[in-house]
């Protein structure tokens, strides 16, 4: 995957069928969708894939255990079935995890044992394993660190996890692979229109500052909580069809909370649930659900969500934790859809939505990551009967995502799927390039040089939040590490002792943001 080639292709023909606005799940799963039914597809993205919500999730696939209990059934059946085959096509970056709920009532466990049981029920034949009723010794043996305290028991069940970002570059690559021409820190800027429809859209290619006219028969916005200024650009007014929630991470030491399954609080002061996760390592606690006006590309974290999660930790946790013992914390915005009157963002449903608009734009919001394929198919039928288009029907059931492969490694770098070898290859060809990027985590100089020759890594930041993951690991070391990979970009692009410095100084501003300062 390489920048220029792309950007190549646009130089020489940029008529297209399709145009995606936006490089997160939803845009990267319309790009993979729309180029394998055969469509002439390109997909613009202004910052890097997976810059906005799409490298902030909680990194579950799953059928969203809480929607069971608002008795949405038809939601947690597709995105259980989603699950499944997520799990098939991308096995190097998705694998099932057992979870358990502690109960501190008597009825707790049946009550929500009941509820599991239908959860796994739902999933059918992608079921990822057997929900259990735990006695409590049963429970402390899968949670050594939980408190035992009014114990009860508990219930096991499996979900899914993965590593979004990383997903997103593989998409991005199965996109290419599939024949679309896919870009990053490429924003659109505008519409061209002829009787009022969109023909296509006015770009600029955020690095060489080089604007473009490129044409479509139909344009898709899948810009997540910045579907509404793209809304405004088609359609000239200011609706919101958006209705955004702040959802932070707090990422810990693992021996915090040992072990390898993870837990699901049920019921937090909310009325929402909490989960303490293995990953990467380290330990993922999350999340919350504040509704905000303000959207950026890099939200805060507000002082009553950080306490809110501590609190409810350490409920539950013999072991105790202050914000102190925060490594990372990273903060996502849910792209809702708007339901109008109702504005408690926690009741809301993460349904998709799709919208053909008057000026035919194909608008798309809501979902969630488990469902990014279901949610692209629909939105691409949409677009192909907007637009008149010969119709083709979905290929992406059982279409294996870039670095598909069967038996997936037990290395530090199995994440990469059959990229793995050729990344082994450099190291084997010059020892160097084994050196480790920070001493305490197993990222290598190999790894840093393959995310700039092949995954369109171009700044600091991408490498260190999205291509590796050491930013929402942990933050401190992710700006040990970063003198060495600015130098390594600067080498490898030629850039000089100024840039160097400004590249920099711009990651630690940045970085500084996943730090807590209380
Ligand atoms: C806290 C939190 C936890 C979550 N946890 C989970 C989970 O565990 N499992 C799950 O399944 N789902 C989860 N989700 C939901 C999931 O992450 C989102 O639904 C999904 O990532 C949204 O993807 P998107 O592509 O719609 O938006 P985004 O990822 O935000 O992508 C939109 C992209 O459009 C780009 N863009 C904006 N304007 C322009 C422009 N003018 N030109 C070009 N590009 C532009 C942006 O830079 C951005 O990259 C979570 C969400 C949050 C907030």
């Amino acid at each position: 995957m390489n920048r220029k080639e792309q950007i190549e292709k646009i130089n020489t023909n940029n008529n297209y069928d399709i145009i995606i606005i936006g490089g997160g799940a939803t845009g990267l799963g319309c790009a993979v969708d729309a180029a394998s039914r055969g469509y002439k597809t390109l997909l613009l993205e202004k910052f890097d894939f997976a810059k906005g919500t799409s490298s902030r999730a909680t990194k579950l696939v799953h059928g969203g255990v809480r929607y069971l209990a608002q008795g949405n059934f038809r939601l947690v059946r597709e995105a259980l079935l989603e699950r499944g085959r997520l799990l098939k096509n991308a096995p190097h970056v998705c694998h099932s995890i057992p979870f358990v709920v502690p109960s501190y009532r008597w009825w707790q466990k049946w009550y929500y044992g009941i509820g599991l049981w239908l959860y796994e029920f739902l999933s059918g034949k992608l079921s990822l394993g057997k929900t259990k009723l735990l006695s409590s010794s049963s429970a402390l043996a899968q949670l050594p660190d939980l408190s035992s305290n009014h114990l009860t028991g508990g219930v096991l069940y499996f979900d899914g996890q993965f590593d979004d970002s990383r997903l997103a570059i593989n998409l991005a690559q199965t996109a290419i692979e599939q024949g679309a021409t896919v870009i990053n820190y490429f924003g659109v800027t505008g519409f061209d229109k002829k009787n009022d429809k969109i023909t296509g859209v006015k770009a600029t290619d955020q690095l060489s500052g080089k604007s473009y006219e490129l044409s479509a028969r139909v344009v898709v916005n899948a810009t997540g909580v910045f579907a509404d200024e793209l809304l405004q650009l088609a359609e000239g007014h200011s609706e919101k069809t958006i209705a955004p929630s702040q959802g932070i991470h707090l990422v810990l030491e693992h021996h915090f909370f040992r072990g390898n399954t993870a837990m699901m609080i049920p019921k937090t002061d909310d009325g929402r649930v909490l989960f303490v996760i293995p990953w990467q390592g380290k330990l993922l606690l999350g999340t919350t659900d504040t509704p905000i006006e303000n959207i950026t590309t890099e939200p805060i974290a507000l002082k009553e969500e950080i306490e809110f999660i501590i609190n409810h930790f350490n409920r539950y946790s013999t072991s105790k934790i202050t914000s102190a013992d925060v490594k990372s914390v990273f903060v996502g915005l849910r792209p809702l859809a708007n339901q109008g009157s109702e504005k408690k963002t926690a009741v809301m449903p993460r349904d998709h939505v799709v919208k053909v608009l008057p000026s035919g734009l194909i608008h798309v919001t809501g979902g969630k990551w488990t469902t990014y394929r279901s949610m692209a198919e629909y939105a691409i039928d949409k677009a192909i009967q907007s637009a008149g288009l010969e119709r083709v029907s979905c290929k992406t059931k059982n279409l294996k995502i870039h670095g598909w492969i069967k038996n997936k490694s037990t290395s530090s770098m199995s994440i990469y799927g059959t990229d793995e070898a050729e990344i082994q290859l450099m190291i084997t060809a010059d020892p160097v390039f084994s050196e480790k990027i920070h001493f305490n985590y197993s990222y290598t100089k190999a790894e840093l040089l393959w995310f700039v020759s092949n995954e369109m890594a171009i700044t600091v930041e991408d490498i260190l939040a999205r291509r590796t993951r050491l930013l929402f690991l942990d933050a401190k070391a992710a700006m040990e590490a970063a003198p060495m990979v600015v130098k390594t970009l600067a080498f490898f692009n030629g850039k000089d002792a100024l840039w160097e410095k400004e590249e920099l100084d711009k990651f630690n501003d940045l970085a500084k943001n996943y730090l807590i300062n209380l």
